[in-house]
């Protein structure tokens, strides 16, 4: 039978990436969403008929009914939308492609759905794991990670459990790799927005650049994996062709290589258990020559060891630096702060907010909003 698939976040970089990896796969698109690009989404709708399209802006959302009205597709706006799209009943996976933490209720709710879940929305990981895996315990669902190094994990772990003894989280460095913490200071918006290795999202590629983005991969991989802080190396290997590893007690270490391209990872958690030939070109690494590792700069990429030790608290922490990055990567963008103020807005809402111990997911909502609201009040 056909696969069916809902996208959240179809209009951005792992949206189009999938895409592409549908019409390969021949994969049938029962919903759509973005936040506010209606010309993409209309074009999209439009080639794929799906039942519903949602998007976030109402005033938007209003336009794209106008413009779809000569068609069957029903339009939804804000984050009931999202959700709506999330539970649509045809759809068996939902893949979860939208930036923030406006991805979290609808995930949470294709989980009770019991859908399977193509993840790569890991700030929802981040804000809410332990909630998140829990539900997705209780219903069954299946979480199928996205992000190229969780999927590397994953595939490492493949006929051995959970019993590892370490998870080797690869990162490529970003475009500042060998950087001063003085050089850092004068870094630019274009600068930041130049990864040396991946085309993706604005806000991932800074966060590529401060290392966060590594911070958030490893405790987006604690949550998936059960690994605790010690058990989760972190190594920067500039030419992002081991997408991550995993050492077992033998002293064996599995890794998975491909080139670059995130519709690898797409494409296995849209097909696992199976695999099917790909959209990604062969890895030629005669010609790529050398692989090589080295230690993350954690004085100098201050958000990362920020991140690591943010992990070992439990409870709204995680979602408070969450959010305060996300806020002030917005800020960076906007060139209202600069690069390494975003290390400053993140400690600043740590500070200025008490962890809650064991979490709603009301708590969790309500630590993300004041933590948004101090990094405004101070540098917005
Ligand atoms: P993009 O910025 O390219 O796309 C973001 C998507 O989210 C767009 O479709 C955007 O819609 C949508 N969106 C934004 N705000 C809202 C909202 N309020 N409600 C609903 N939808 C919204 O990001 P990426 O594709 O790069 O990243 C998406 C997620 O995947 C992130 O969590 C990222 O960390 C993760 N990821 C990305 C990788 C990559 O290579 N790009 C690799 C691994 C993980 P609109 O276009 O209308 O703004
Ligand atoms: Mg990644």
């Amino acid at each position: 039978m056909k696969k069916k698939i809902a996208l959240l976040g179809s209009t951005g970089s792992i949206g189009r990436q999938t895409l592409e990896v549908a019409d390969a796969l021949g994969l049938a698109v029962c919903a759509l969403s973005a936040g506010s690009n209606i010309r993409l989404i209309e074009e999209q709708a439009r080639k794929y008929s799906p039942a519903v399209v949602a998007v976030y802006e109402e005033a938007a959302a209003c336009d794209l009914a106008v413009r779809l009205r000569d068609t069957q597709v029903k339009v939804v706006s804000g984050l009931n939308g999202q959700i709506e799209a999330a539970r649509i009943k045809d759809a068996d996976t939902v893949v979860t492609a939208v930036v923030g933490t406006v991805g979290l209720l609808p995930t949470l709710t294709a989980i009770e759905e019991k859908k399977r879940i193509a993840l790569a929305n890991k700030e929802t990981l981040v804000c809410a794991g332990e909630q998140v895996m829990r539900a997705a315990e209780a219903s069954g669902a299946e979480i199928l990670p996205v992000d190229s190094e969780h999927s590397a994990i994953f595939q490492c772990l493949h006929g051995s459990g959970k019993t590892y003894e370490k998870i080797l989280l690869t990162a490529s460095g970003g475009p500042f790799r060998g950087k001063s913490p003085g050089e850092l200071e004068k870094v630019t918006v274009r600068d930041a927005l130049c990864h040396p290795s991946w085309n993706m999202g604005r806000k991932i590629t800074v966060d590529s650049a401060t290392l966060m983005n590594k911070g958030l991969e490893f405790i987006e991989a604690m949550h998936l994996y059960s690994a605790r802080p010690d058990q989760i190396d972190i190594l920067i290997h500039p030419q992002s062709i081991v997408h991550s590893m995993v050492a077992f007690s033998d002293r064996s270490v599995i890794a998975q290589l491909s080139v670059p391209d995130m519709r690898l990872p797409i494409q296995y958690a849209l097909t696992y258990p199976e695999r099917q030939p790909s959209l990604t070109p062969e890895l030629d690494l005669a010609g790529i020559g050398a692989l090589t590792f080295e230690n993350p700069d954690l004085k100098t990429f201050k958000c990362l060891a920020l991140a690591q030790e943010t992990a070992k608290i439990r409870g709204t922490a995680c979602a408070v630096m969450n959010a305060a990055n996300e806020t002030a990567v917005a800020l960076f963008l906007e060139d209202k702060i600069s690069f390494t103020r975003i290390y400053e807005c993140v400690l600043l809402a740590l500070d200025r907010i008490k962890n809650i111990e064991d979490p709603s997911v009301e708590d969790i909502l309500a630590s993300d909003g004041e933590a948004r609201r101090i990094v405004l009040e101070y540098y917005g």
